[in-house]
């Protein structure tokens, strides 16, 4: 069988009849719709992350959009996002009429420096997005120090970093707000959209719960403005059976990023965890001058890449109205240049990475 990027189908194999028991109990029940295995899984969510609230939602970008909404961002308000990230993290700033203003990020860590979070801040900036990339965390700490300073909110955008932590905390309970994403291919992954949202603040979670289901405070009583961004049942039910094996993945992940890291070093620029943190390996990112030779040398022997991403948003066609220019964010510019994510999953085997990395030697020397 061909080589996956993302191997779900494997996945599926040795977690079958545990999916297959917990969607018949769904489909018997009829209760597709905040049916109990949603709020079983947000139990378990929030008991796995250490915080108080978590929310399913219906994707990441909901969690985000959701996220904002309940910190009231209104049209005029500036948030700090990373110029390199997907494009969902500013998305939804343009959504409610705010304005993203891109931030470059760190050279190692690929997350957002806080050094110029701070070039960012004006009289009309009321939160920051930083986005805990790849699979670690942001530099919290230095961006909370920033953020009390000028009194703004943090939202992390956690959906790359479900389960990693950050100096004995977990990734989405760090600062007031964290989202996470379902999505299939994510660490923690639905068989469709899915996604979380947590808090340790009571009032903002009720917030939450309330956007996303229409407002509704209680039946055809409608307080907000909201969304129908609600978790599926079925989706709850999947990711509940997943998180129950997500640690020996987690450790998995990090024992096949630690075989890259053994077989590549010295041939191109393997990607470094940040003291503090530990990483859930959402992307084995490598970087090197000869990035496109390096994908279609790859791609001939049957191997997938991805490049995470090509184009920092502030160069995205739907965001160019916002006139940033390359010069604002070298980091970032120079990243979407040289990066190149290669296959990452729990189950790749020792002798598919030792293949993976030999060939990356063939092609780009060392
Ligand atoms: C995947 C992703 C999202 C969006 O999540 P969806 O569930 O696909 O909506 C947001 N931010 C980042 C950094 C992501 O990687």
């Amino acid at each position: 069988m061909a080589m996956q990027f993302v191997d779900l189908k494997y996945q599926y194999q040795i977690y079958k009849e545990e999916i297959h028991k917990e969607i018949d109990k769904v489909l018997s029940s009829a209760a597709f719709i905040r049916g109990p295995a949603v709020a079983e899984l947000e139990q378990s969510l929030a008991e796995f992350v250490g915080v108080k609230h978590a929310i399913g939602c219906a994707s990441g970008t909901d969690a985000l959009l959701i996220g904002l909404m309940a910190e009231g961002v209104k049209p005029g308000d500036e948030i700090i996002v990373p110029d390199f990230t997907f494009v969902a993290t500013a998305e939804v700033i343009v959504l409610l009429g705010g304005t993203p203003v891109f931030a470059d990020i760190l050279p190692k860590s690929f997350c957002i420096d806080p050094e110029s979070i701070q070039k960012c801040v004006t009289g009309k900036t009321v939160g920051v997005i930083p986005v805990s990339l790849y699979g670690q965390c942001a530099d919290f700490f230095s961006i909370q120090e920033i953020a009390n300073k000028h009194g703004l909110w943090i939202l992390e955008d956690g959906a790359q970093s479900f389960g990693a932590t950050y100096r004995g905390k977990k990734s989405c309970g760090i600062t007031q707000l964290g989202a996470t994403s379902f999505f299939p291919a994510k660490p923690l992954g639905c068989y469709g959209d899915g996604g979380a949202i947590f808090t340790n603040d009571d009032e903002l979670a009720e917030k939450l719960r309330m956007i996303l289901n229409h407002g509704q405070e209680k039946r055809y009583l409608h307080t907000t403005i909201g969304l129908n961004a609600r978790l599926d049942t079925l989706q709850a039910a999947i990711v509940q059976v997943k998180l129950r094996h997500f640690e020996r993945e987690i450790e998995n992940r990090q024992h096949v990023a630690g075989m890259y890291t053994d077989a590549l070093q010295g041939i191109v620029e393997t990607p470094t965890v940040e003291k503090g943190n530990t990483s859930v390996w959402a992307q084995y990112t490598i970087m090197t001058d000869r990035r496109d030779d390096l994908a279609a040398g790859l791609k001939e022997r049957g191997i997938p890449t991805a490049i995470h991403y090509p184009r920092p948003l502030h160069s995205q066609p739907a965001l160019a109205y916002l006139g940033g220019a390359d010069s604002d964010n070298p980091v970032s510019v120079r990243a979407s240049k040289r990066v190149l994510s290669l296959p990452m999953h729990p189950f790749l085997t020792e002798k598919e990475v030792a293949f993976i990395a030999g060939s990356v030697r063939e092609i780009v020397g060392g």
